[in-house]
């Protein structure tokens, strides 16, 4: 038997995430990853490199607790929100157990499920983007994880609160819901995190990788109650926060941080609303849908096309033409005004 065949059957099977680095490209605008596009500026504190890291190191969970409104013992800390999403799969989820999600959405849920051998149940979101209540209370049986997206990568659709509510009581002592809070920062006003208290089910996923411009740091959160965060703890890894790391989020978390991260986000909403404009302006375009993250997603009448074209001129976008009910489109992260506007330019150069 080769390597291969030794390995286990579904990992055999399996397609490793398509992340935006894995596709590569030859670009010097790099808008496909939903990133910052700039560099916050940082210097190491901490010098000490001999020793073990601190599992959860206190200055860390507290400077996220108090800018998240909730308790230490409600949140941990790990490897990006990616560890999360795998960490709640292995920590909740027996062999002939499912986890249910809602495409077209984040891609990592089906990559985690499918790596810890866990079946997958999907219930497409509706025409507008919303959960299908319906379906998902049908196809429940043996689901132990749902994971919602919110507001949702790709589409940027912010999932109505009525609706998680109701999933909530649907799912009670049966399965944890995940509400997947990447884009938090863009909307803050629509977090669940005040309905952590009601619901000992709920699980908040979190990142420092898109509003805190930190993707390179692989730092990320989850935010429960402390039975759940407990379970958790069982199973992530002894020391899953290098000492950089640790060192540079608990920077990022005091109130100058907080305070640069929303001066950022005020950037970045005044840029997409400048490029979606631009864009609905644009004869290829077909639609541009309303977007509470960090990205806008676009129709084109040929998304292949301008994806192509503007591949071919070093802009890298992410197409998602192949994702659930989503041809033609593409998925534009919003860079800096200049790069945005090359976006534009060069789209409107495509005849
Ligand atoms: C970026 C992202 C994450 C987590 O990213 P990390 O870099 O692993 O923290 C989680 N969910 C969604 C929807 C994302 O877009």
């Amino acid at each position: 038997m080769n390597i291969t065949q030794l390995s286990r059957k579904n990992v055999q099977a399996l397609t490793p995430y398509q992340s935006a680095r894995r596709l590569g490209g030859n670009g010097d605008v790099w808008l496909n990853a939903n990133e910052y596009p700039t560099s916050p500026n940082f210097d190491l504190t901490h010098r000490t490199f001999n020793r073990y890291p601190d599992p959860q190191p206190e200055a860390v969970i507290q400077g996220y607790a108090d800018y998240a409104g909730v308790k230490q013992e409600n949140v941990l800390v790990s490897r990006g929100g990616d560890e999360s999403i795998e960490l709640i799969i292995r920590a909740f989820c027996e062999a002939n157990d499912s986890v249910l999600y809602c495409p077209p959405t984040y891609g990592m849920y089906a990559v985690s499920a499918e790596t810890c051998g866990v079946a997958l149940k999907t219930v497409p979101l509706t025409a507008d983007f919303q959960l299908n209540l319906a379906e998902i209370e049908k196809n429940l049986n043996g689901v132990k994880v749902v994971f919602v997206c919110c507001p949702n990568n790709p589409t940027g659709t912010l999932i109505k609160r009525s609706d998680l509510l109701k999933l909530l009581q649907i799912t009670a002592g049966k399965a944890i819901v995940v509400v997947d809070e990447a884009y938090i920062e863009f909307c803050p006003q629509a977090t669940m995190v005040n309905e952590l208290a009601n619901h000992p089910h709920l699980a908040i996923i979190r990142t420092l990788s898109k509003a805190f411009a930190l993707a390179g740091l692989r730092c990320g959160f989850t935010l429960a109650n402390a039975e759940l965060i407990g379970v958790l703890q069982k199973v992530i890894a002894p020391y899953p926060l290098p000492v950089p790391v640790a060192d540079i989020a608990a920077q990022a978390l005091q109130p100058q941080g907080i305070a640069q991260m929303k001066q950022r986000v005020a950037d970045v909403l005044s840029e997409r609303e400048k490029l979606q404009k631009n864009l609905e302006n644009s004869p290829l375009v077909e639609k541009v849908f309303e977007s509470d993250g960090n990205y806008l997603l676009v129709k084109f009448q040929d998304g292949q096309k301008v994806f192509k074209t503007l591949w071919d001129q070093g802009i890298i976008l992410r197409d998602q033409h192949k994702a659930v009910g989503l041809a033609n489109c593409v998925r534009i992260s919003i860079g800096t005004a200049e790069e945005n506007q090359r976006v534009v330019e060069t789209i409107a150069a495509i005849v």
